[in-house]
C-alpha cells in the first residue's frame, strides 16, 4: 500500500495535495484516477499505456510497478494549480501596466530626459518577483504555456474538467490581451529568467543578435502542429502523446526533471538568452505562438504617432525583436512585442506611447 505521504510526495513543492490518498497496484484505473484529478485516459497516459486500454483491470495485471505509479502521480500531483499563483500573475501584469501607462511617462518633462522616464528597476523587480515568486515559491502550475497544452489535452479526455483547462487558459489570454503580451513581459518566471539573462548589465558587451521572425514563427508553429498531430494519434498513431511534457521548461521550477530532454531545453534556452531574446518564447513556446495572434486585439500596447516619427531608427536599435521594426514599417502582422519598454526610452521625438487603441484622435494610427 502507497500513500501521498509515504511516497515522499508531500515535502515537495507546494501545490501539491497535502491528503493522504492511499494507492496499490491491486487498484484499477477507475479506482486511481479520480482521486487525482484526471480520468483514466489521463492517468493512462501518465503510465505510459495507451490511452484506450481497459481502466479495470488491476494496475499489476497491466505489469504496471509500484515504482511507475509513483512516478505517475507524482508528475499529476506537480500539474495542480496553485489558485495564489493566478493573483501573483494578475498583480504583476498591474504593476507593468500601471508603469507603461502612468508611472513611467512623467508629465510636462523634457523629451531630451526621455532614458529616465522609464527606467529599469520596476521591471527588474517585477522580473525577480516572477522568477521567485512565481517560480520557484509556487511551483511550475499554474503557468501560460501549459495552459494552452491542457485545453487541448482535454480534447482528447485527459481530464474531467474541460471547462476549467478553458477558464485557465482564458485567464492568460485575457492579461496578453489587455496589456500587449504583458503576461509573458512582465510575469511568466520562464520568461522572465530568459529576460533577466539577457539584461544582465556586465554582459551588455556581448553581441546580440536578432533572429528573422518569418523563421522563429515558423519553427514555433511547426512545434504546434507537431503538438497537435501526435496529440490526437494522427501520426505516431498514439493518442495523448504531449511533445511539449518532454521540453517543458517550467519543471525548472520544481526542480524536476523527469526527462533529459528537459534538463537540456532549460539549459540551451538560458544559455542561448545571453545572445538571443528569450529563445523558448521566439523558437518553442505554444502561448507565445497563440499570444502573438491574440496581439491584434490588445487593449493597451506600443504606438507610433505617424506626424512625429522620423523614421530614424533609434527604437530599431532599441528593441530585441523584429518588433520594432514592423511598428514603423506599418507591417499587420509584426513580431511579438513582450512589453519590455526599450523603445520607449529611446524615441527622440516622443513619437512612442504605451497606450490604449481608444487613443487614436492622440496620436498616430500604428498599432503593433
Ligand atoms: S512565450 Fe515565453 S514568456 Fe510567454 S508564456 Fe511562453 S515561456 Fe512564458
Ligand atoms: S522594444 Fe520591441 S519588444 Fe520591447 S516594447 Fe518596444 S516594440 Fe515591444
Amino acid at each position: 500500500m502507497l500513500t501521498i505521504a509515504a511516497l515522499g510526495i508531500l515535502s515537495s513543492p507546494p501545490s501539491k495535495s497535502k491528503e493522504s490518498i492511499d494507492f496499490n497496484i491491486n487498484m484499477s484505473i477507475q479506482d486511481v484516477a479520480p482521486k487525482l484529478g484526471v480520468t483514466g485516459k489521463g492517468l493512462a497516459r501518465e503510465l505510459e499505456l495507451p490511452i484506450d486500454i481497459s481502466k479495470k483491470k488491476p494496475l499489476k495485471l497491466l505489469k504496471v510497478t509500484y515504482e511507475e505509479l509513483d512516478h505517475a502521480i507524482e508528475h499529476i500531483l506537480s500539474h495542480r494549480d496553485s489558485m495564489l499563483k493566478y493573483y501573483v500573475y494578475a498583480a504583476l501584469v498591474l504593476l507593468g501596466l500601471v508603469f507603461l501607462i502612468r508611472l513611467g511617462r512623467p508629465d510636462g518633462v523634457d523629451i531630451k530626459s526621455r532614458r529616465d522616464w522609464y527606467p529599469r528597476t520596476p521591471y527588474i523587480v517585477s522580473l525577480l518577483l516572477s522568477v521567485t515568486v512565481a517560480g520557484f515559491l509556487l511551483g511550475k502550475s499554474p503557468n501560460p504555456m501549459e495552459a494552452v497544452v491542457k485545453v487541448f489535452k482535454s480534447m482528447v479526455g485527459l481530464y474531467p474538467d474541460p471547462m476549467i483547462k478553458v477558464i485557465a487558459f482564458g485567464f492568460f489570454i485575457i492579461l496578453a490581451v489587455i496589456g500587449n503580451k504583458i503576461i509573458c513581459g512582465w510575469a511568466c518566471p520562464f520568461g522572465a529568467l530568459q529576460e533577466l539573462i539577457y539584461s544582465i548589465p556586465i554582459l551588455r558587451k556581448i553581441k546580440k543578435r536578432k533572429l528573422p521572425f518569418v523563421v522563429t514563427n515558423t519553427i514555433r508553429a511547426c512545434f504546434f502542429i507537431a503538438m497537435l498531430l501526435l496529440l490526437f494519434g494522427i501520426i505516431g498513431g498514439r493518442k495523448g502523446f504531449v511533445i511539449y511534457h518532454y521540453i517543458n521548461p517550467f519543471n525548472l521550477f520544481n526542480l524536476d526533471f523527469e526527462a533529459f530532454s528537459i534538463l537540456l531545453t532549460v539549459i540551451i534556452a538560458l544559455l542561448v538568452s545571453f545572445t538571443i531574446y528569450r529563445p523558448f518564447c521566439q523558437f518553442i513556446c505554444p502561448f507565445g505562438l497563440v499570444s502573438w495572434l491574440a496581439e491584434r486585439f490588445s487593449i493597451f500596447h506600443i504606438r507610433i504617432d505617424k506626424e512625429k516619427c522620423t523614421q530614424c531608427g533609434a527604437c530599431l536599435k532599441a528593441c530585441p525583436l523584429e518588433a520594432a521594426k514592423g511598428l514603423v514599417n506599418g507591417k499587420k502582422m509584426p513580431a511579438d512585442c513582450f512589453s519590455c519598454a526599450r523603445c520607449l526610452n529611446v524615441c527622440p521625438v516622443d513619437a512612442i506611447q504605451y497606450t490604449s487603441s481608444l487613443n487614436k484622435g492622440i496620436l498616430g494610427s500604428r498599432k503593433l
